[in-house]
């Protein structure tokens, strides 16, 4: 009996059900559709095996027992190629699930009852010589046609659908095909080589190596689910209207960098063998050195997540001196519903947007994501968007507002405000940008956009001509501590050829004492150069008088905040003011009063002796040449008055 070939297959099906059985999966269609295939493809082994043996030993047995069992096996060969195909788009039908492709699937299970229809009622014969054997008739042939129009099909979807597929899988499809197509080709011309079974045999496990192999989507490192396949996972469970909930376990770092990447690989390797007995949640190690935990069924999070901390507290609470261990601390980022974004993309986005910062000294340990944080996320992407197109298509204006000088009575310094153009011709504020930018980092590239804008301004029009003596920018706290502004700066200026007493910096207070030595050493550098630096926003918040003391600031400018509580009456805010004043005068600084409105506040402001006054009172801050017009006429005006 010529069966090696098919007992070799059945050797292969029986080893690649072994292995993928044993492994976890994360059960993907894709994997739920290439285990049916395998057991299609076992079943269709055993019978290419039971219809040689039932040839062989004809005699034995009545002549319709033999056919339906020669028959049975060209039905497998037709559920063969239709899990086949199944298994090749099983992405496609879950991802786009639209009507269209449910017509066409249809099609296909119609085509394939047909084909066995076809199958089972036309005639069979079988031929044994003593040595070779093979089916032959209009059933064999009929066979073949349905399942080479299947090959046809995959061939051409994987083609036609490689946009949507993975390029490994069009590969392998194509490769498998190719196998298939030949070795039906081969039997077809020579009947007594039966190894069309064992080609589809070849066939899934190249598959398997390929693309289903479970081994390749866990992480060498812990043995969980690898990073490679949790963007697939999410795609899964966003195509298939699953609401889940995710929890990403981070580390709260001390800060002490020699120590740390030790603790990181100690925290993560009990973790790692801690989380192998959560059965609650399928666990993805991230390779940045965290745990994405994504529990279907949403009851689970929070006892998950009790268990989880009790462990920690556990370890660390271990009182048996020898047995105590250090750990780094969990911190958690909870999306209790992942349905609050649309995809994988944007909740990946928003877990990494929630990478605890500050953490050694944070208490809070948690971080829950919701509909609210998604709301935020979105709106900071759309503005970090509109930023990068401002500044890609020349959208970037920078308006000026007018600083009175109450000594000489003249407009003689103006703040830089930054704006963006939107196409519709209206503007969008810095409060709705800056903070963003910030946030992202695109305030660097921003603030050389608004900067150059501002010196060619300058340079373009002499504006010190007109009695103009510094542009007043804002500094961000991002800048101000670059190593590389100093240079930066310097580098614009002498490209504008502006001299750089006509520039003034507004600095505002920083919380860190690394970001405010940084920022020290720039402002020191720069003044050297001629620079003066004024500080923004005094009254606002935690501003406090050594901050005026320990930079080397020329002016303050008091906080509209604060003045408006001045103009209440708020007996703190006029101690703050008078005490403010005089220390600044004390020691040779100006003094600017912002957001002054009204002809009574300036006129306080002015009793106060306040140096200078910036506010909607005299103007807006207004577009280039509307701030020239306004400077011409108002300076002549003041001057002689
Ligand atoms: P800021 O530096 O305190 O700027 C003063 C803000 O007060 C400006 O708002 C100005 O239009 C507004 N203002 C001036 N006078 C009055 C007044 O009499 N009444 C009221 N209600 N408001 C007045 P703007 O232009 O919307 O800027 C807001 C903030 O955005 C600025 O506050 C500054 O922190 C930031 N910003 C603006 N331009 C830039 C820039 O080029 N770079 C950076 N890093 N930040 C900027
Ligand atoms: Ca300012
Ligand atoms: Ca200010």
């Amino acid at each position: 009996m010529n069966i090696y070939t098919q007992v070799c297959g059945l050797v292969i099906i029986a080893l690649l059900l072994f292995f993928y059985k044993k492994q976890p999966t994360m059960g993907l269609s894709s994997e739920r559709k290439f285990k049916i295939t395998l057991f299609v493809i076992l079943a269709c082994v055993i019978l290419d095996i039971a219809s040689c043996y039932f040839i062989v030993y004809s005699r034995k047995y009545q002549e319709y027992i033999v056919i339906a069992i020669c028959k049975l096996y060209l039905i497998s060969l037709h559920t063969v190629a239709f899990s086949a195909l199944g298994y090749s788009v099983s992405d496609l039908f879950e991802f786009f699930g639209s009507a269209h492709e449910k017509f066409l699937g249809l099609c296909y299970q119609v085509f394939c009852i047909i084909g066995v229809i076809v199958t089972v009622y036309l005639p069979l014969h079988y031929y044994y010589d003593g040595q070779t054997l093979y089916t032959y008739g209009p059933a064999a042939i009929a066979t073949y046609i349905f399942v080479a129009i299947y090959i046809l099909s995959i061939i051409l979807a994987a083609m036609a659908l490689r946009k949507h597929l993975k390029e490994k899988k069009v590969y392998a499809l194509c490769l498998w095909m190719t196998i298939w197509s030949i070795s039906a080709i081969i039997q077809f011309l020579n009947p007594k080589l039966l190894i069309v079974s064992f080609a589809s045999c070849i066939g899934v496990l190249v598959m398997y190596f390929e693309l289903e192999n479970p081994q390749s989507s866990l992480s060498r490192r812990t043995g969980h689910f690898s990073s490679a396949v949790i963007h697939e996972y999410l795609d899964y469970l966003y195509q298939t209207k699953q609401n889940f909930s995710a929890m990403r376990i981070s580390f709260q770092t001390t800060g002490e960098s020699a120590d740390e990447n030790k603790l990181l690989r100690q925290t993560i390797e009990m973790l790692s063998d801690f989380l192998f007995s959560v059965d609650t949640a399928k666990i993805f190690d991230t390779a940045e050195g965290h745990f994405l935990l994504i529990f279907e069924n949403t009851d689970f999070l929070e006892s998950t997540k009790y268990q989880i901390s009790t462990y920690f507290q556990a370890v660390e609470n271990n009182s048996d001196v020898g047995d105590a261990i250090t750990l780094l601390r969990p911190f958690y980022t909870i999306i209790p519903d992942c349905t609050i974004s649309d995809n994988a993309d944007e909740l990946m986005m928003l877990l990494a947007n929630y990478i605890p910062s500050n953490k050694g000294n944070s208490s809070n340990n948690e971080v829950i994501v919701t509909a609210e944080t998604m709301k935020n996320v979105r709106r900071q992407k759309d503005v970090e968007k509109l930023v990068v197109e401002a500044m890609e298509n020349d959208r970037i204006e920078v308006h000026y507002q007018p600083i009175f000088n109450i000594a000489t009575n003249t407009f003689s310094s103006a703040e830089a405000l930054v704006r963006i153009k939107l196409i519709d011709g209206s503007y969008l504020q810095p409060n709705e940008f800056i903070p963003v930018a910030e946030l992202t980092g695109r305030i660097i590239p921003l603030s050389d956009a608004i900067y150059r804008r501002t010196l060619s301004f300058i340079k373009s029009y002499h504006i010190e001509r007109i009695g103009i003596q510094h542009i007043e920018l804002n500094l961000s706290v991002k800048q101000g501590e670059s190593p590389t502004f100093t240079t930066k700066i310097l580098q614009m200026l002498e490209d504008y050829q502006i001299d750089p007493e006509l520039i003034n910096l507004e600095i505002t207070e920083t919380s860190s004492l690394r970001s405010k030595e940084r920022l020290h050493e720039n402002m020191k550098k720069l003044e050297e150069h001629g620079l003066c630096f004024s500080l923004d926003d005094f009254g606002s918040g935690s501003s406090n008088l050594n901050y005026i003391i320990d930079m080397p600031v020329s002016i303050v400018k008091l906080d509209k905040l604060l003045s408006d509580e001045y103009f209440k009456d708020n007996d703190k805010a006029i101690a703050i003011v008078n005490a403010v004043i005089e220390m600044a005068h004390s020691i040779g600084l100006k003094i600017v009063a912002e957001g002054i409105e009204t002809q009574d506040q300036f006129d306080a402001m002015k009793t106060l002796g306040v140096d200078f006054i910036q506010g909607f009172y005299f103007s807006k801050p207004l577009p280039e040449h509307e701030f020239l017009k306004f400077i011409q006429d108002n300076n002549l005006k003041y001057m002689y008055q």
